[in-house]
């Protein structure tokens, strides 16, 4: 009777005992479950990223855009710039690294064809920009024409009377790290002999490389901003793209910290300067 009774507690204690290793064995299944679920929801291999994420990158991206577009960086600390080395180059010139290696396919095939082509500017940042354009507002450096921009009173007018020689900081393409100057900053030059050759190349040929003259003849195209500069060619697969972009994230308010910089708005710096380009290097 003992042995029986003892017997039946026995076996009221295995059934027991397998219940409670049963629900703990499968709660440790499901804990693996959900460790290899969340395994797979974060694998290296599946495209996890989440709308947060996605819109942290863009705010990050844009950032980003808006300190080169304005030229409020250092292209020698920058990973996306590359100096340019000799003989493309005799100056401390830097570009981005396609653009650079663009020019070089360029140069290489004009070289063929007994042209030369030198870069003599490339990335001017804020601060290069900001030098120029502050020594001539204040007359230490005087003008191409001869004359001093000190000498005009009405600040918008003397705005304009740089810009026809000079861009205004936070509005130049040269931030960009695409546009480059080549061989001779006069139109003159290009219009006869040496010059004129490598300016029909160019136009000619600098397409197929992905550049082109932003600043085209005024008289023949119906645009505004800068006098014709027949030496100014921009990387256009890379420009286009920063062009549409400045006019979605740059606003007059984000052209500051130079002299004169409240007058960008009323003379229409934006629309005018950086928008008035060449229609085909759109
Ligand atoms: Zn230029």
């Amino acid at each position: 009777m003992i042995n029986l009774r003892a017997n039946s507690f026995y076996l009221v204690i295995c059934f027991a005992l397998t219940i409670v290793l049963s629900i703990n064995c499968q709660s440790k299944n499901s804990t693996l479950d959900t460790i290899n679920a969340q395994e797979s929801n974060t694998s290296c291999l599946g495209d996890t990223i989440t709308n947060k994420e996605k819109k942290i990158i863009n705010q990050l991206s844009d950032s980003l855009l808006i300190i080169r577009l304005t030229g409020k960086f250092f292209p020698s600390k920058d990973s996306a710039f590359v100096l340019v080395k000799k003989p493309h180059s005799n100056r401390t010139i830097y570009l981005q690294k396609e653009v650079y290696s663009k020019f070089i396919e360029m140069f290489n095939a004009a070289k063929k064809e007994g042209i030369n082509l030198t870069i003599i500017s490339g990335t001017r940042n804020f601060y290069d920009q900001k030098s120029i354009w502050e020594r001539k507002w204040t007359g230490k450096r005087i003008l191409s024409d001869g004359t001093s921009a000190k000498d005009i009173k009405d600040p918008n007018k003397r705005a304009l009377k740089i810009l026809l020689y000079s861009s205004m900081p936070s509005t130049s393409r040269h931030h960009w790290g695409t546009d480059i100057d080549i061989n001779n900053l006069n139109n003159s030059y290009f219009e006869s002999g040496r010059g004129l050759k490598e300016y029909n190349w160019l136009v000619e040929n600098a397409r197929d490389y992905g550049f082109c003259q932003v600043y085209s003849d005024k008289k023949i195209e119906n645009r505004t901003g800068y006098e014709m500069e027949k030496w100014h060619w921009s990387y256009i697969p890379i420009a286009a793209e920063y062009t549409k972009k400045y006019t979605e994230l740059i606003s007059y308010e984000k052209i500051n910290g130079f002299m004169g910089c409240k007058h960008a708005k009323e003379i229409g710096a934006i629309q005018n300067y950086v928008n008035g380009i060449n229609t085909e290097c759109h």
